[in-house]
């Protein structure tokens, strides 16, 4: 038999994520638009969203890890993909070169590793402010680096969205670098990057969050449009009476005789408990309430807006990320990628 549905879902919005990566490919001017899809594409599920990105034109795309490679390759060519950690271990590197996936080097160590093993293609990141991954700019006169075969030569901007000096300073170090190491591409800005200018974008764009949804700085509200929409079902409703309370350590007290709808939705699934107070779900336009804490895969919310409202019956739950962000302190990438496995079912 059939295994049932979860009684939650995720829809993604192919047009919107499509018209998303156009709207950044454009943005780039004369650079390409790559597309970050790291962490299961920020937990919208690379099988929903890596053959959208591709189909829009996408030809250049960025995992963190080695074991997010294969879900990707099922849908674009090994030579597109692209792995920001590097390789820390021997077969790491070995892989990159039996699977011909590229990896990002990242250190000398790496570029020692990767030349050992006969390397080929790769690409470079370079730190140039943000001190995680890269090689210093002072260590690419080094002869591992000389060595190389390098496609993209990156950086990663620190604070692309905000107005912050470390943005200009960033991009006249990695200027510094170019003549340094003999290249195909370069590419600094991420989603944020995109949005501060042609300066900016070289020749090859990383976006990942504004892929997604996400408004990391303003000038991108109102172009990106929101991709991910996320619905649970009411699995039980009850009257309360004036006093009760609702949920864990009974921290909602009913001021009134009210019916209430226990949904299944809660923080295993990425609705944090920081969307509690003040946090609603929606029946269409009317809003409802969230009382008290949100449980693990349950949250509760009052029907006094939506009286007619019953078992089984779907409620929409607020995703515009900038939203969502505002009201509960939790950032726009966290949103995302906390999202549970039961939505990417
Ligand atoms: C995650 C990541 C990106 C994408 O950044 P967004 O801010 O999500 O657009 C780009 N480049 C690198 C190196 C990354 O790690």
């Amino acid at each position: 038999m059939k295994t049932p549905e979860p009684t939650l879902r995720l829809t993604i919005d192919a047009d919107a994520l499509a018209g998303n990566w156009r709207a950044l490919d454009q943005l780039s001017g004369t650079a390409a638009a790559g597309a970050a899809v790291k962490a299961d594409c920020y937990g919208l599920g690379v099988d929903n969203c890596v053959p959208v990105l591709r189909d829009a034109g996408a030809r250049q795309f960025f995992v963190a890890h080695w074991s997010e490679v294969d879900a990707v390759a099922r849908h674009v060519p090994p030579e597109q993909i692209a792995v920001l950690h590097g390789p820390v271990r021997d077969h790491e590197a070995a892989y990159a070169i039996a699977s011909g996936v590229l990896p990002v080097i990242n250190s000398l160590e790496q570029a020692r590793r990767w030349n050992a093993l006969g390397g080929g293609a790769c690409h470079l990141m370079i730190d140039t402010g943000i001190n995680r991954l890269g090689v210093a700019p002072s260590e690419l006169g080094d002869p591992a680096i000389a060595a190389l075969s390098v496609d993209m030569l990156l950086s990663h901007l620190a604070s692309a969205d905000e107005d912050d000096a470390t943005n200009a300073a960033q991009l006249a170090a990695f200027r510094a670098c170019l003549p340094m190491v003999a290249h195909r591409r370069a590419s600094l800005a991420n989603s944020a990057g995109i949005a501060l200018g042609s300066d900016y974008a070289f020749d090859a764009t990383r976006p990942g969050l504004a892929l997604y949804g996400g408004v990391p700085r303003d000038e991108l509200a109102g172009t990106i449009r929101q991709v991910g929409h996320i619905e649970a079902a009411i699995i039980q409703t009850r009257r309360i009476s004036a006093g009760d309370k609702v949920g864990y350590n009974g921290v909602y007290t009913a001021d009134k005789p009210m019916r209430v709808g226990t949904v299944s939705l809660g923080y295993a699934d990425g609705f944090l408990r920081a969307r509690g107070p003040g946090g609603v779900l929606r029946d269409g336009e009317a809003i409802l309430p969230i009382l008290g804490k949100v449980s693990m895969d349950m949250v509760v919310v009052g029907l006094e807006n939506a009286p007619g409202l019953g078992d089984g019956d779907w409620l929409g739950v607020p995703f515009d990320l900038p939203d969502a962000a505002r009201q509960s302190s939790v950032s726009q990438y966290e949103l995302l990628t906390v999202l549970g496995k039961r939505l990417r079912n």
